[in-house]
């Protein structure tokens, strides 16, 4: 390559390592979960790193002119540090490139009204319903694409409460490879659906929840040779570092002192995580932030092993009607606990009437969420009460998904119905009158 970095070939020069036991197996393995039960990371850390941290800035900077190539992608831009993968292996549709918008008490807009209501001065949502599928899944899903690709797979596989089977059913069409998911019967949102049956993927309703729909789709990969595309799979995980990446550099790499983040399957506060103790080491940033990962309390299994001093870990049966999240069984616990240890994080838990009331201030202000995502704001103001959180600090809030994925849960209001026009027009003016900023 024209700028001297070398990039990866062969899939078989990764290495996939075991946390618990320190097993290894080679980057083309199609199981993803070691001998003593421990889902693999991808080793990357250890990957040799040509350039300063100077030449890296100075690199991702110009990528964000790119016109043609992989590095118009917000996660490919970073691929040195989240997948350093050769240009003709990579599927990609320039996901990422989701905005930060500003919102804290201290701004000037309409939109303080979030970081009031949070009680944080300099408050940020980096919102990841801006992908091409409307979730932050299609950052992961580029990269475990591109490998399933590369290796031939015959078709790929995903379990899904419905994010994860939208982003695999539209790269799978782009990739050209068959398509299965696993979705819980009747619990998953009207508009993610929508998009997997649009998209072409094959779909098989699994009776119960998340938790038996992932244990399905494993067993039956396994057997028939399949591509496993969850988030047990490494690189979908190398993928979702680069929301961390991105928000570092939309911050000129000034570090915030808080991430904060709904968590469900955990796989993003392991990735963000890994991102934020990264970005650190290599010099990107001064500090590590810290993660402050939001559980519903009704799917609350990493929330009360944190409040138990990790002594113990217990699955739980979720049910939250934040769907993303309603997750009971979190297969990413282990790499979630040590960023939480790594970042001096901390974890907490949020009410659904908590996550409601807040997305139904994210909504108004016009920015919008599902009902997962506003789960991270929401814990942030309880971090805030708590005296956790200083109202000084600055706080980057994670969006996970976009406002249509879940319109049923849409915040309610009455539409205005039966009413002559006429009295409709008198209605508005005297709203508007009320409403007008006195001179
Ligand atoms: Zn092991």
């Amino acid at each position: 390559m024209s700028d001297g970095m070398t990039y990866i070939h062969d899939i078989g020069q990764f290495t996939l390592v075991c946390a618990n036991c320190g097993a290894t197996a080679a980057g083309t393995s199609k199981r993803f979960r070691c001998a003593c039960g421990t889902p693999f990371d991808l080793s990357l850390d250890t990957l040799a790193q040509d350039a300063t941290v100077e030449a890296l800035r100075a690199r991702f900077a110009a990528r964000l002119s790119a016109l043609s190539g992989p590095e118009r992608s917000g996660v490919w831009r970073y691929r040195e540090l989240a997948l350093p993968l050769a240009d003709e292996h990579i599927v990609s549709r320039q996901e990422g490139n989701t905005p930060l918008y500003a919102v804290g008490a201290a701004e000037r807009e309409a939109w303080r009204s979030i970081g009031v209501y949070a009680g944080v001065e300099a408050l940020y949502l980096k919102h990841e319903g801006h992908n091409p599928t409307g979730s932050f899944k299609d950052r992961g899903m580029t990269v475990g694409m591109s490998i399933a690709k590369a290796l031939g797979a015959r078709a790929v596989a995903c379990a899904s409460t419905g994010n994860t089977s939208a982003s695999l059913a539209a790269y799978a069409a782009q990739a050209g490879i068959p398509a299965l998911v696993f979705l819980p019967a009747g619990k998953v949102a009207t508009g993610k659906l929508a998009q997997s049956v649009a998209y072409g993927a094959r779909q098989i309703a699994v009776a119960g929840d998340f938790d038996d729909a992932m244990r399905q789709v494993e067993s039956v990969a396994e057997r028939l040779g399949i591509y496993l595309l969850n988030s047990i799979n490494p690189y979908r995980l190398a993928g979702q570092r680069s929301i961390g990446y991105e928000l570092l550099h939309q911050l000129q790499w000034q570090a915030p002192d808080w991430v904060a983040l709904p968590a469900g399957n955990l796989g993003n506060t392991a990735a963000i995580g890994a991102a934020l103790v990264r970005a650190a080491e290599v010099g990107l940033i001064a500090r590590v932030p810290r993660l402050a990962a939001v559980q519903a309390a009704r799917a609350n299994p990493f929330y009360q092993s944190y409040a138990d001093q990790w002594r113990g870990f217990a699955p739980v049966h979720a049910s939250t009607r934040a769907s993303a999240i309603n997750i009971g069984a979190p297969v990413s616990y282990a790499r979630a606990r040590a960023m939480i240890e790594a970042t001096r994080g901390v974890v907490t838990e949020v009410t659904d009437d908590e996550i409601f009331a807040t997305k139904a201030r994210i909504d108004r202000a016009g920015i919008g969420c599902e009902p997962a995502s506003a789960a991270s704001v929401a814990g942030v103001r309880r971090l805030v009460r708590e005296g956790v959180i200083a109202p000084g600090e600055t706080v980057v809030a994670i969006l996970t998904g976009h406002v249509l994925k879940d319109p049923e849960q849409a915040t309610a209001s009455e539409p205005e119905a039966g009413a002559e026009v006429s009295d409709l027009l008198r209605a508005i003016a005297e709203t508007l009158q009320a409403s007008s900023p006195r001179a």
